[in-house]
């Protein structure tokens, strides 16, 4: 039996007196020695208070824990847009790596390996070099996979641009699960840290509304983890395909939920299947990015961005026909200048 710690804390300076202790248990996974790769979700530049990327306490706390264990540690992610260190830099954790010298890295270096149904995935060889991997996510829902926690996070470990092209070659939304899923399986961390003190609802990763869960998260198994958080949630495996796919591939183990968080409530993004039905109207509804031109600042990265090159900014348009609804443009859009929409199409 699994056990999933969901402990509930209500701020940042409580967090790192509590993570240390929720850590204790994980102790004998580490060697000493041992190469341990620190892995948060760096996803774009922004500063801590938009609750975009990983606190720079709860790194802390991780940092304090395997202090102790004689580990050589370094920190290391491959964003959607920008680069670790600016990430770092953006929201904070550049100067606790500072304060205990730890080294930053970009998750570069592509090595292909071959997942259960994907192949040829490029794992950036820092993070195949690491003995240990602690995953730190972010609790946030995700406008194409609904929600974001565990599993989605070693969706970083692959290389830069890499990213994007996956979202092609998967096109639908329950194959590119299983993408995120097979890669999960390769970087397999040793245990999962969950930050969902201060989190995101609605329209997420990048441009949903902020939202206080009040929960730091642990285990062994993201599978596990994210399942519990998904079920305080009240959010359906149904809803959220990563875990649709990972109860379908018996990927869930049994667990045991250990703490004291009660769980509350999750605004789902618009791109949600809730009212999905096999009609022809629900058929033809579907949710399309739009540009806000009021907010463009005809930046160009969700131009260079879409793995579909299906906008074009100098006439703010998106080309629907090679749209793959995959709302990356969303995610990368640091002016939170697209917009969701339903749309009709004949
Ligand atoms: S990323 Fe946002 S601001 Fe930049 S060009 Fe695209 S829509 Fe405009
Ligand atoms: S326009 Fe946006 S949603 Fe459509 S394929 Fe490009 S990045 Fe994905």
């Amino acid at each position: 039996m699994i056990d999933v710690y969901l402990n509930k804390c209500d701020n940042y300076e409580k967090s790192v007196e509590k993570l240390v202790k929720m850590l204790e248990p994980y102790k004998g996974k580490f060697e000493k020695g041992d190469k341990v790769l620190l892995k948060p979700n760096l996803l774009s530049p922004k500063e801590v208070e938009k609750a975009v990327t990983t606190h720079p306490k709860i790194v802390e706390a991780i940092i304090l824990f395997l202090l102790d264990l004689d580990v050589e540690i370094y920190l290391g992610d491959s964003p959607a847009t920008g680069t670790a260190l600016q990430g770092v830099k953006a929201n904070g954790i550049y100067d606790v790596c500072q304060k205990y010298d730890i080294p930053i890295v970009e998750l570069d270096d592509p090595v292909e390996v071959d997942g259960e149904n994907y192949k040829k995935i490029k794992i950036s060889r820092k993070v195949l070099d690491a003995d240990k991997i602690i995953n730190i996510a972010k609790l946030k829902t995700h406008s194409q996979m609904i929600l974001t926690m565990g599993i989605k996070n070693t969706f970083g470990c692959v290389v830069g641009k890499e990213k994007s092209s996956w979202h092609l070659k998967a096109r639908t939304n329950t194959n590119f699960a299983n993408v995120i899923i097979d890669i999960h399986n390769i970087v397999k961390p040793t245990i999962t840290v969950l930050d969902g003190i201060e989190g995101m609802e609605g329209n997420g990763p990048a441009n949903g509304k902020q939202k206080h869960f009040g929960v730091i998260g642990i285990s062994e198994n993201a599978y596990a983890l994210d399942h519990a958080v998904a079920k305080k949630l009240n959010v359906k495996e149904k809803y959220a395909y990563i875990l649709n796919e990972s109860m379908r591939r018996k990927l869930i183990p049994e667990y045991k939920i250990n703490g004291d968080w009660e769980g509350g409530k999750i605004k789902l993004p618009i791109t949600a299947p809730i009212f999905e039905t096999f009609t022809n109207l629900s058929r033809a509804v579907q949710r399309v990015p739009e540009i806000n031109v009021d907010k463009c600042i005809s930046c160009r990265i969700c131009e260079n961005s879409c793995p579909a090159g299906a906008i074009t900014i100098d006439n703010h348009s998106i080309d629907y026909d090679k749209c793959i609804r995959c709302y990356v443009c969303h995610e990368v859009c640091p002016e939170d200048a697209i917009d969701l929409k339903r749309k009709i199409f004949k």
